[in-house]
């Protein structure tokens, strides 16, 4: 069912305005040579074309990253000043005689130092691996082991809950790092007190040279679908970082820019690290966890321009209520994006309820390592579609058929495809190169997500190949369900499942949870279910509603549809290392 389309005029003249000529006009090797790259054609280094770059510019002295730690004061860090602890860090690795391409793993809050590490891990060539810090011991141990960290970034605190327990078991871990230590207070054994080390260490370095195809960050992918995957990033991906936020995040030099993912996942990394330093931005760093009051006076009291956030967390707006956002001023809010989730078309136009402006959905995975598909500022919107391919990005909606792949009618479902070779696609998996080889056939890349083209050439989400359910012969993506239960007033979020059936192969089940002010009883359970009828008509309507106060998600806020299932099945819950603790 298609909504209308939504057409806001932009507030600013932006980035791309015209799509068709700028995808015609586009190539990789042109968006390459926006970049600096090393000095004397020494190569390309994400590091470099962050900061360094910059340093005889008057972004030199510009604001980098605006840190709101939990309590106290900003903390401001400047291009110049993030560009001199990074220098630090990287001679310090020398120093501890870490090689390019071994990895340093961070585990900590969004606090200044994780930042700082990152990039000096880039300037270093060492591989650098952030993880989301409310992780427990078992699945840093288990990354840690996975991708054989090196060196760990932490604070004292977190090392004593989190890493002091598996330690012994991480043999390869040869250094730890401890940031924030106090004063007088004995290190642990085995650790390193960072700051002091840091302090003792030259504010200059040259960057060595770097391939582009050198690795530079790995990723865990979120665990949707079961135990996360370590995904490897090389140098070059910066090229897709700075042309994609240019395009579908439409930033630009004077942003103020929220990117609210934490750097454990890859978009907080992407998007909150890579591209807007690459682009001279100033970043906000929220150290605190989401609250919706608080985070509508941070849009207001640091003037954010372009704000990229997440499906779950507009649902936790919408729940919050609109009015809230209205008792804020915010002219300086000019463009919304999120990604992560199906953004339903509710949750679009709700934007304009409340801030006068849609929310703009986009796609890509970790594997990806950039923003694959999108709405654009300067194009209308679809509500409820993901948008189109970025320029320099060839989409297909596929079919697999043994060891060849056949491009789909539009309007079909199928899967969704991509072209390899732009420049941030992930070059491994880590330790499963067999896995890897799978994703790759007949000369594309399968996403493992299943969507639709229309005539248009606009793309729609219909779920992840894994979670779509065969009932009474018809294939039905979640997404399609959860949609039209939630745009019943009183549904705030919906989770879909098919549950195994003699006759039908599965019947569809629905999980719900209820918006503030709505009661759970028998009689609004029939309504939801007729309600789904109507719309979806009765061979894809869920016949089981079952109401729960929130759905399992994982860290990064993914409905974990499997666990709902297992759950319901009585089956074994699987890899739970990215579940959100469920209140
Ligand atoms: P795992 O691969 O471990 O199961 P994951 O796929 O959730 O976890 P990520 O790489 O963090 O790990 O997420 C990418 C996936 O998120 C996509 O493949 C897609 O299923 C979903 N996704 C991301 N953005 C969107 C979007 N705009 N609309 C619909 N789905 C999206
Ligand atoms: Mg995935």
């Amino acid at each position: 069912m298609e909504h209308a389309a939504i057409h806001k005029r932009p507030k600013r003249a932006p980035v791309l305005t015209n799509y068709e000529s700028e995808c015609a006009a586009f190539s990789w090797a042109k968006a390459r040579a926006q970049l600096a790259g090393l000095p004397g054609g020494r190569g390309l280094n994400i590091a470099h074309e962050a900061l360094d770059r910059h340093l005889e510019t008057p972004t030199a002295d510009k604001i980098a990253l605006r840190c709101l730690p939990k309590s106290g004061p900003p903390i401001d860090l400047t291009y110049r000043a993030l560009a001199h602890y990074s220098a630090r860090f990287a001679n310090l690795l020398g120093r501890l005689g870490v090689a390019p391409g071994e990895r340093v793993f961070a585990l900590a809050g969004r606090i200044p130092a994780l930042y700082g590490a990152a990039l000096g891990a880039l300037r270093h060539r060492a591989v650098f691996c952030p993880m989301f810090s409310a992780f427990g011991p078992e699945p840093v141990q288990q990354r840690l082991a996975l991708g054989d960290g090196r060196v760990l970034v932490t604070t004292p605190a977190l090392y004593q809950r989190k890493v002091l327990p598996i330690r012994a078991r991480l043999p390869g871990l040869r250094h730890v790092l401890l940031t924030g230590c106090v004063p007088g207070n004995a290190l642990p054994p085995d650790t390193l007190d960072l700051d002091a080390l840091l302090a003792a260490e030259k504010s200059e370095h040259e960057i060595a040279p770097t391939r582009p195809d050198d690795p530079a960050l790995l990723h865990f992918t979120s665990g949707t679908t079961g135990a996360p995957k370590g995904a490897l990033h090389v140098h070059e991906a910066v090229v897709a970082h700075v042309a994609t936020a240019r395009y579908a995040l439409d930033l630009q030099a004077d942003d103020v820019f929220w990117c609210t993912a934490d750097p454990g996942w890859v978009t907080g990394t992407s998007y909150g690290i890579v591209a807007p330093l690459a682009l001279g931005v100033t970043s906000i760093i929220d150290e605190a966890e989401f609250e919706p009051r608080r985070w509508y006076e941070l849009l207001e009291r640091e003037r954010v321009s372009v704000w990229y956030t997440a499906p779950t967390a507009v649902r936790m707006l919408i729940k919050a209520g609109s009015a809230l956002a209205r008792e804020r001023r915010l002219p300086a809010l000019r463009f919304i994006a999120s990604v992560g989730e199906p953004l339903n078309a509710e949750a679009v136009r709700w934007g304009l309820e409340a801030f006068d402006l849609p929310i703009h959905d986009n796609w890509w995975q970790t594997e990806t390592g950039g923003i694959m598909i999108a709405n654009y500022a300067a194009l209308p919107i679809k509500p409820g579609s993901m948008g189109k391919p970025l320029p320099g990005i060839e989409a297909a909606i596929v079919r697999r058929e043994g060891e060849r792949v056949q491009v789909v009618a539009p309007g079909d479902e199928g899967e969704l495809a991509l072209r390899p070779g732009w420049p941030s696609m992930f070059r491994a998996y880590l330790n499963e190169d067999a896995r890897y080889q799978k994703c790759f056939v007949d000369g594309w890349y399968l996403s493992g997500d299943l969507a639709r083209k229309d005539a248009d050439g606009t793309f729609w989400f219909v779920g992840r190949a894994d979670d779509v359910i065969k009932t009474s012969g018809h294939l039905v993506g979640p997404f399609e369900v959860e949609s039209a239960l939630m745009s019943h007033p009183a549904v705030l979020e919906a989770g879909v499942i098919g549950k195994p059936d003699p006759i039908a192969g599965a019947v569809i089940k629905a999980f719900v949870a209820l918006k503030p002010g709505f009661e759970r009883s028998d009689a609004l359970a029939r309504e939801l279910l007729g309600f789904a009828r109507t719309r979806l008509g009765p061979a894809v309507a869920p016949k089981e509603i079952a109401f729960t106060d929130a759905l399992p998600k994982t860290r990064s806020g993914k409905v974990l549809r499997r666990l709902l299932k297992a759950r319901e099945l009585g089956l074994p819950e699987g890899d739970l290392s990215t579940l959100e603790p469920e209140k």
